[in-house]
């Protein structure tokens, strides 16, 4: 098989990683990739969000399956033109991919399907009708701008003041762009969130192990929220009761509904899930993976990806393939300094010879570029420390020991990753 994988992050590192190990896999290409991809793939310039120039490059290369990792080829609709060319694909419709594009789409979905979910208010197209509507509600108040926000799309605001202000930026401001052109306000749900993200080719779906992911840049969920400073996985998280739940009153729901909405979902769907006193509540769809949650996933893969996907790819999923390693894994996320907000860049990065030695850990690369011998650091996010092992204390320790041989200048990661591990409140446990 020759694999095309689309993206350069984490994410990407790890899926080049895993399939790499497959001995059906002859080739691997990834577009654009970065410095620590270039070991394990052939890397090519390209912009994701581009489809016709993306479709061009598959034409050149001829991939027996394309992967994608970011959100923003699903949303430009990569997965409509290559299934129209009979390309073989991991990446849901345009169409279905509004699921992560509007959350107005998903809320309204959500609500229409009877699926858990916390309480919208309303949907507003101005700033001075938004505003309006806070009085008379219950504090905090969720808002969340319709469109693609790279994260900053949703405040919990915690008094009226904070969220005109919010409000006014987005909307009169257009701080987000155009994805803040409409936003919804919606009742805060209270409890642990956990991600649940399933493969499904339209038919079959399997559920691959659930994680958890630590948002906000410092220690203790303090300071602003970034694309991720760190996920685990361990069955732990989840018993077989909330599992269940899960998937009888969430995913089921959703895949039938999409079915019964004529849409056709074909590719990983990332459920973000708020555990509360009364339930699992969906918090968000996302048509994709999630980044650092694949790189906790990829280290208990105990199966053939390349093989899994192409049974996929040829609508035949078969969910039993997807076998798992017991224990846990951890993912420590080392970013640069600055980050979330503006980032240095250009610092060389030392200890990853060292690293190699340890058993059990694999390093992914984000933001890095090779120059010569030396890997840079060239993102705000730098790096995966990705370690399983038997329990989350030992991977966990392996994790960190790892990191602790990184060094460049100025920078962070998180001491508390997974410290919360197997602490799961929910009705049903
Ligand atoms: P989303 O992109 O919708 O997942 O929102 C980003 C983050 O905002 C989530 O991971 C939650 O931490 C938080 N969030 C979103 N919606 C809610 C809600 N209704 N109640 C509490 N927190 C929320």
């Amino acid at each position: 098989m020759k694999v095309l994988v689309i993206g350069g992050g984490g994410r990407e590192h790890a899926l080049v990683w895993k399939l790499k190990q497959s001995p059906r896999v002859e080739k691997i290409w990834c577009a654009p990739g970065n410095g620590g991809i270039e070991a394990d793939a052939e890397c090519l310039p390209a912009d994701p969000a581009d489809v016709p120039a993306l479709v061009a490059l598959a034409e050149r290369l001829s991939p027996d399956l394309t992967l994608v990792g970011p959100e923003l080829p699903l949303v430009n609709a990569i997965g409509d033109a290559f299934r129209s060319r009979g390309w073989p694909i991991v990446a849901p419709s345009q169409q279905a991919a509004q699921l992560e594009d509007s959350k107005i789409f998903a809320k309204q979905f959500l609500q229409r399907q009877g699926i858990p979910t916390a309480q919208m208010y309303g949907v507003y197209d101005t700033a001075q009708v938004a505003v309006s509507a806070l009085s008379g509600l219950n504090w905090p108040v969720v808002i969340k701008a319709d469109g693609l926000c790279a994260g900053k799309g949703v405040f919990v605001a915690q008094d009226a003041a904070s969220a005109e202000d919010f409000i006014r930026r987005v909307m009169d401001q257009n701080e987000l762009g155009p994805g803040g052109k409409r936003l919804l306000l919606e009742e805060t749900l209270e409890g642990e969130e956990l991600s649940f993200i399933i493969v499904t080719d339209g038919q079959r779906y399997a559920p691959l192990v659930p994680t958890r992911d630590h948002k906000r840049i410092f220690d203790g969920n303090r300071g602003p929220n970034t694309g991720g400073m760190g996920a685990y996985s361990t069955d732990e998280l989840l018993s077989p009761t909330l599992r269940q739940k899960i998937l009888d009153s969430i995913v089921e729901p959703t895949l039938r509904g999409l079915t019964a909405e004529g849409i056709h979902y074909q590719g990983f769907l990332y459920v973000g899930l708020m555990l509360t006193a009364s339930g699992p509540k969906v918090l968000e769809f996302n048509c994709r993976l999630g980044d650092p949650e694949t790189q906790a996933i990829v280290a208990r893969m105990d199966f053939d990806l390349a093989q899994v996907l192409a049974d996929f790819a040829a609508g035949t999923l078969e969910p039993s393939r997807l076998k798992w390693k017991q224990g846990a894994s951890v993912c420590v996320v080392i970013a640069s300094e600055g980050y979330p907000g503006k980032y240095a860049v250009g610092r060389k990065i030392d200890g990853l010879t060292d690293v190699k030695r340890i058993n059990g850990v694999e390093v992914f690369h984000a933001g890095t570029q090779r120059q010569g011998d030396s890997i840079i650091a060239t993102g705000g996010r730098v790096l995966g420390v990705t370690a399983a092992g038997a329990s989350i204390d030992s991977a966990l320790s392996l994790a960190y020991e790892a990191v602790a041989k990184i060094r460049f200048d100025g920078m962070q990661y998180r001491k508390d990753i997974g410290a919360k591990a197997g602490r799961v409140r929910a009705v049903g446990d």
